[in-house]
């Protein structure tokens, strides 16, 4: 009967350990990806979607030039919304796709 009780704790133990250490490594990638993201916003691959703060490639964007800056978005969606905001505001851009 012991035997029994040693063998159920020594398997939850396992179980837990097994458990903690999933945890960690989704917790691990989980801080990769931010660094990655990061890193990528610095060397000017990735650029945020000024609608819905997505963080989007920069040669495969929906994009809409304003004056000296180019606004990229993650969707049509976003980007109609975005130039709405920019007429409700007063000003206008035409749509333009790259
Ligand atoms: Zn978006």
């Amino acid at each position: 009967m012991v035997k029994w009780l040693i063998l159920i704790l020594a398997g939850y133990v396992l179980y837990r350990l097994f458990a903690n250490d999933f945890n960690k490594k989704k917790k691990e990638s989980k801080q990769e990806n931010a660094a990655e993201t990061e890193r990528k916003v610095a060397a000017g691959e990735l650029v945020k979607d000024p609608e819905c703060g997505a963080y989007v490639a920069v040669d495969s964007s929906i994009s809409v030039r304003d004056g000296e800056t180019v606004h990229r978005f993650c969707s049509y969606e976003c980007r109609d919304k975005f130039l709405q905001r920019l007429q409700e505001g007063g000003r206008e851009l035409p749509p333009r796709e790259e």
